[in-house]
């Protein structure tokens, strides 16, 4: 059992003034594992003070010397890699091995493009010949809050907290109460690269107190928040009465299109895919449209697929998928498999209960759900889980308007080796990101979506241009 750690305001681990104790629950086994203090409005406030008397110092720091603190950080990071990754897979359930090598691995990826593209980045440009004298500039957006979720604890934080820091942004973050354990670990690695006091501070709290806290605070200029749209809804309402810049990463109900001529294991890919870190991964190809003349066989692969797909302890090392994260998240998940059944999909692998041989831990059966039409509950709602449906498809057209037809725009997916078609639906698709043949995306590529997906931009250049106001100077004196 971890032991209860604090916040860390100022440059300092401080104990709560206020609030209550609340257990991190290990999700493999049902137990408490840590417990942390939910913080109150005295800590929110002590918080964004310290966050607003670092602004001045750290805004007009040299976006080299920021960035040579963000390169330490990596360092630092790098080292402490194994032990971040333990942190995840203890407390949102990720397989030991993959909590190690992609969960802790995705913070890596990210402070290295952010690195880099922080290299390239114009603070300072003329706007063109037709303007001489006109420069645009980008200042940091000033004190922001960092609301993160549980499913990929550290990829979220990395994607929030390393742009602020090179765009001169201070900042309060904010973890998710469910999976806090990495974020401490964060706030000591970023400690030990000895940032100045106040840039980076921590607060634990719940949704309804710190959360709401920061999205209503008048000095936070800035809320970047991932995790569920019904949350990104109250903080856009909470910001509103400050006018704060909201950037909203929310979930998603990916459609993954696979034509007759797709690839031989494009199916395999998908469903692995849709299964991956337990289904929850707002980019989770979700919904498998076929085409009608491979349906049967993609229905067959996708029940081998899901069949194969062993679940186990988080702990255990090895090829495997953990638990969901916690008791909430498989109850709702148990209703949608039920809902599925109710609403007359078919059941091809899978279904409701554990899985066999395990009788403690939230662990959900990898399952799939075919001849699933588009309406049903369980094609329309992010599930959370690992649960696939496969729709048949006749057309292009059809696929298309199916794919379409959500409030989400995260990642939608096309299986096919004709090109042409490829790049016509890429553009038709509505989504942030399309991804095609099993390419994920390149290296300084942002993340984001459209509609109810939230329509931040997270990554790169990108990334860092969302903690920055531009501004238009004329009259620039020639240096
Ligand atoms: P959530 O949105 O409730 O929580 C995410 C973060 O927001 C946490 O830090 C939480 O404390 C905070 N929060 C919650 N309500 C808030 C409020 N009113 N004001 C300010 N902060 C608030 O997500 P959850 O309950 O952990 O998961 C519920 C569902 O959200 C999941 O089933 C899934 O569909 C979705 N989800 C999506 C993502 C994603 O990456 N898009 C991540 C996690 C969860």
């Amino acid at each position: 059992m971890i032991e209860k750690r604090d916040f860390y305001i100022d440059g300092r681990w401080v104990a709560a003034q206020q609030g209550q104790d609340c257990l991190v629950i290990d999700p493999s086994t049902e137990e408490p594992c840590a417990v942390i203090a939910l913080g109150g409005t005295a800590d929110t406030e002590a918080a964004v003070a310290a966050a607003k008397a670092a602004l001045p110092g750290w805004r007009a720091t040299p976006p080299a010397e920021r960035l040579a603190f963000v390169e330490r950080i990596l360092e630092i990071y790098k080292r402490r890699a194994p032990e971040m990754g333990a942190a995840i897979s203890l407390e949102m359930g990720a397989p030991i091995d993959m909590a190690v090598d992609d969960q802790a691995a995705a913070g890596t990826w990210h402070i290295e493009n952010f690195i880099e593209a922080a290299k390239h980045f114009d603070w300072l440009k003329p706007l063109g010949p037709q303007a001489p004298g006109t420069m645009i500039a980008q200042e940091p957006v000033g004190v922001v809050a960092l609301i993160t979720p549980w499913n990929w604890p550290m990829n979220q934080v990395t994607l929030k907290a390393i742009p602020a820091m090179i765009a001169g942004c201070t900042m309060v973050l904010k973890p998710s109460e469910v999976a806090p354990l990495s974020s401490l670990l964060f706030a000591e690695i970023v400690d030990e690269a000895g940032l100045p006091p106040g840039v980076f501070n921590l607060v634990n709290g719940d949704g309804a107190g710190v959360g709401s806290q920061l999205s209503s605070h008048p000095d936070v200029a800035m809320v970047s928040f991932t995790g569920s749209t019904r949350a990104g809804i109250a903080i856009t309402k909470a910001a509103a009465d400050t006018l704060k810049k909201v950037a909203l990463e929310l979930g998603g109900k990916g459609a993954n299109l696979i034509f007759a001529d797709a690839d031989e294991a494009a199916v395999k890919r998908g469903v692995t895919h849709c299964l991956y870190n337990s289904g929850q991964s707002c980019n989770a190809p979700t919904r498998m449209l076929v085409e009608r003349p491979v349906y049967d066989r993609a229905v067959e692969i996708a029940r081998e697929v899901a069949e194969a797909t062993r679940v186990a302890p988080a702990s255990e090392p090895g090829a495997h998928i953990g638990p969901v994260v916690s008791e909430v998240q498989y109850g709702k998940i148990q209703a949608l498999i039920e809902k599925g059944i109710a609403e007359g999909a078919r059941l091809v692998a899978g279904g409701r209960g554990r899985p066999e041989g395990l009788n403690r831990g939230y662990f959900v059966r990898p399952t799939v759900f075919a001849d699933v039409v588009p309406g049903m509950t369980i094609e329309k709602e992010e599930i959370f889980g690992p649960v696939l449906s496969i729709i048949p498809f006749e057309t292009e057209a059809e696929a298309l308007s199916i794919a379409n037809d959500t409030v989400y725009g995260l990642t939608n997916y096309v299986q096919t080796q004709d090109g042409a078609r490829r790049n016509r639906l890429a553009r038709a698709l509505n989504a942030g990101m399309v991804e095609t043949n099993g390419k994920s995306r390149g290296r300084g590529a942002f993340f984001g979506g459209v509609g109810a997906s939230g329509r931040a931009r997270e990554g790169g250049h990108w990334g860092i241009e969302e903690f920055c106001d531009s501004k238009a100077i004329s009259g620039w004196a020639a240096e």
